[in-house]
C-alpha cells in the first residue's frame, strides 16, 4: 500500500527539501514556468501543466560554452563548464507531459552522445510529479501513455480530497519520506484510481487520440511524403518558430562565436534554433528545406517517425504547447487524425 501527505503540510515537507535541495516549483510572473521556491507558504500548486516546460532549466536558449583572448601564445580559454555545478534540486509540481518531455530530452542529449552541458545541469535531479487536477483543452499526454508514468519519478501525488496520494517511484524517492506522510488505505487507493481515470477521461474527450492512433500515423506518415495536407500547411504556416521553441522535446540548437572587432577576444554560444525557420537549412552550398510546407513535414517527422526509427520513442509528450502557441492555428492533433482519416 502507498502512503498519503495531508495538503496542509505540503509546505512544512517543502521547507525541508529545501534544507538540503534548491527546490523549484510552478510559478508565475504572467506566464507559468518552473522557478526556484523563495517561500514555502507561498507555492501554488496549479491545475495544469506551466506554460513553459522543464526543458530552459537544463538545456537554456543560450549559453556560453567558453570565453577565449589572445595571449601571447595563442588564445587562453575558460571553459563554462567549470562553473556549472551538478547541484542537488527537486522538481516539484511536474506533470506527465514534463516527465515526458524531459525522457525524450535526456535521448537525445544524454544517451547516444553526452552533452556534458546538459548533463551536468540534470544530475542530482529529483522529480515530484502531481496528477493534473484540470487538463487543458489541448492537453493529449494520454496518446501516449498512462497519466501517472511507470517509471521516471522519485515520488508521485495525486489528489484525493484532503490528501495527496503518493505513488513511490524510487529509493530515493523512497527516502523523502518521513513523519509527514501516513500509511494510505484502501480506500485512499480506490480514490487515487478513481481521480486518474476521470481525468484521463477528460483528456480524452478533447483529444480524441489514443496511441493506436499515433502508432497508425507513424506507419502512415513513412507513405505520406507526398500527401496534399503538406503543402496546405505550408500555406498556413507563418514559420515563426514558435511551436519549435515552446516544444519540451525540440533540442536543435546553434553555435556563434561573439567576438570583438579584431577578434581578439570573444566567445562560443549555444542558441536554440528551430527547424521552422528559413535559416535553419541554409548552408553555404544551398538551402535544403527551402520551401515552407517541407518545414512543416519535417517538424511533425522529427516527432512521429525519426525518433521512433532512432530511438523507438515518439518525440512529442503530447503537452499541447505548440497547439496552444500557433499563430496559424495548426493543431498536431488535427494532422494526426488526418493523416489517418
Ligand atoms: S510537438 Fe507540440 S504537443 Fe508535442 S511535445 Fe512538442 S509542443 Fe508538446
Ligand atoms: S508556431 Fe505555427 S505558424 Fe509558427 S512555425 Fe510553428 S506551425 Fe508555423
Amino acid at each position: 500500500m502507498g502512503v498519503k501527505i495531508a495538503k496542509n503540510k505540503i509546505s512544512e515537507f517543502l521547507r525541508g527539501l529545501s534544507e538540503e535541495y534548491r527546490v523549484f516549483t510552478p510559478s508565475t510572473n504572467g506566464v507559468t514556468k518552473f522557478a526556484e521556491m523563495k517561500n514555502p507558504e507561498d507555492v501554488l500548486i496549479y491545475p495544469n501543466r506551466t506554460d513553459i516546460s522543464l526543458k530552459p532549466l537544463f538545456f537554456p536558449p543560450d549559453e556560453v560554452f567558453f570565453r577565449f583572448k589572445k595571449s601571447d601564445d595563442g588564445y587562453d580559454l575558460e571553459d563554462n563548464l567549470h562553473g556549472l555545478k551538478a547541484e542537488k534540486k527537486v522538481l516539484f509540481g511536474v506533470r506527465n507531459c514534463d516527465l515526458r518531455g524531459l525522457e525524450v530530452l535526456d535521448r537525445y542529449m544524454i544517451s547516444e552522445f553526452s552533452d556534458p552541458y546538459y548533463s551536468r545541469r540534470r544530475e542530482n535531479t529529483v522529480i515530484i510529479g502531481i496528477t493534473c487536477e484540470y487538463p487543458r483543452d489541448t492537453c493529449f499526454c494520454t496518446a501516449f501513455g498512462p497519466l501517472v508514468p511507470e517509471k521516471g519519478y522519485d515520488l508521485w501525488l495525486t489528489d484525493i480530497g484532503n490528501y495527496y496520494y503518493v505513488d513511490v517511484g524510487s529509493e530515493t524517492g523512497k527516502n523523502l519520506l518521513n513523519s509527514l506522510f501516513e500509511e494510505a488505505t484502501e480506500d485512499d487507493r480506490m480514490k487515487r484510481d478513481m481521480k486518474i481515470l476521470s481525468v484521463e477521461r477528460e483528456i480524452n474527450k478533447h483529444a480524441h487520440l489514443d496511441l493506436c492512433e499515433v502508432k497508425r500515423c507513424a506507419k502512415h506518415l513513412t507513405n505520406a511524403v507526398e500527401d496534399p495536407i503538406w503543402k496546405e500547411l505550408g500555406e498556413k504556416c507563418l514559420s515563426c518558430g514558435k511551436c519549435n521553441f515552446i516544444c519540451p522535446t525540440c533540442h536543435c540548437f546553434d553555435v556563434k562565436d561573439v567576438t570583438n572587432l579584431d577578434g581578439s577576444e570573444g566567445q562560443r554560444e549555444r542558441v536554440w534554433d528551430s527547424c521552422h525557420l528559413f535559416s535553419y537549412a541554409q548552408t553555404s552550398a544551398e538551402n535544403f528545406r527551402k520551401e515552407r510546407h517541407a518545414r512543416v513535414r519535417y517538424r511533425i517527422y522529427d516527432k512521429f517517425v525519426f525518433p521512433v526509427m532512432r530511438y523507438g520513442v515518439y518525440a512529442c509528450s503530447g503537452c499541447g504547447r505548440c497547439i496552444d502557441i500557433c499563430p496559424a492555428d495548426i493543431d498536431i492533433r488535427d494532422v494526426v487524425r488526418r493523416l489517418i482519416a
